[in-house]
């Protein structure tokens, strides 16, 4: 492999976080190559969120580190990894319920000026999501849960970001539109966007991924091939709801 291929986009390390005396993340390990859609799963509660809030510098890391493009980023604030090609999409998605889908995307691209390539930008998120197009000049407030998301991946995606962090997108979401905001990530994906996709719903989020990890009480507890962790015996009975 060349050498640049063969550094990770992201890779954590021996990384650690905590809540005061509480720690949520015990020293992991994890990387994700250019190109690569890596899912987080884990039950409630397991740190899969406080990994990522390490990784974006919205909660100190209190050990290891975090290396984006090679480079230690341990810490860094988010506004600086955004401008690094870093994009967040939180959970509980947080759009702008006020603003129209138009005006959403647009702050998506806070960090560009170039008008002509934000406007073509929208129209290819348009073109992955043709349901938000039909309601570009609606205010998201009026959007479904489903609709929302797609937004806020839509939003993430105006800033050209090289890697995707999304914060368990199916969360609260009928079935059907689960289903949708999966085809997205794998759209997204499909377009070259590394991801890094921390769900509970472990069974879609291997299906759609590349490689996963475990995460339990703050340890990855298993990591592999997302194919192979799908059928590992561990994994459907704890997760799966399937009998070992
Ligand atoms: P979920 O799937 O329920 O969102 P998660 O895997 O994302 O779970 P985290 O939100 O990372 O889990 O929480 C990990 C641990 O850290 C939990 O025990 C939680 O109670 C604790 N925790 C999270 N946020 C805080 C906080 N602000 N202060 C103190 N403890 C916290």
């Amino acid at each position: 492999m060349a050498g640049d291929a063969a550094t990770p986009l992201l890779a954590l390390e021996r990384l650690e976080v905590a809540y005061g005396g509480i720690q949520a993340v015990r020293g992991i390990d994890l990387f994700v190559g250019k190109g690569e859609l890596v899912c987080l799963i884990g039950a409630n509660g397991a740190g899969k969120t406080t990994t990522l809030k390490g990784i974006t510098g919205l909660q100190p890391v209190s050990g290891g580190t975090v290396r984006y493009e090679g480079e230690d980023v341990t810490g860094a604030p988010a506004f600086q990894l955004v401008r690094r090609g870093l994009a967040m999409v939180p959970e509980g998605r947080g759009v702008f319920g006020g603003l129209t889908i138009e005006e959403n995307l647009a702050m998506g691209a806070y960090t560009r000026k170039d008008r002509d390539g934000i406007r073509a930008d929208i129209e290819r998120v348009f073109a992955l999501f043709p349901r938000l197009k039909e309601r570009r000049r609606q205010t998201a407030g009026t959007l479904s849960g489903g609709e929302q998301q797609m937004l806020a991946i839509g939003r993430a995606m105006m800033s050209r970001p090289r890697l995707l962090l999304l914060d368990e997108p199916s969360m609260g979401l009928a079935p059907l539109m689960v289903q949708k905001v999966f085809e997205t990530i794998l759209a997204v994906s499909g377009e070259g966007v590394t991801i890094l996709l921390i769900e509970q719903n472990a069974k879609l989020a291997l299906e759609v991924s590349h490689r996963g990890y475990v995460m339990e009480s703050g340890e990855v507890t298993l990591a592999g091939d997302a194919k192979e962790l799908l059928h590992d015996p561990k994994i459907r009975a704890a997760y799966l709801g399937v009998g070992a």
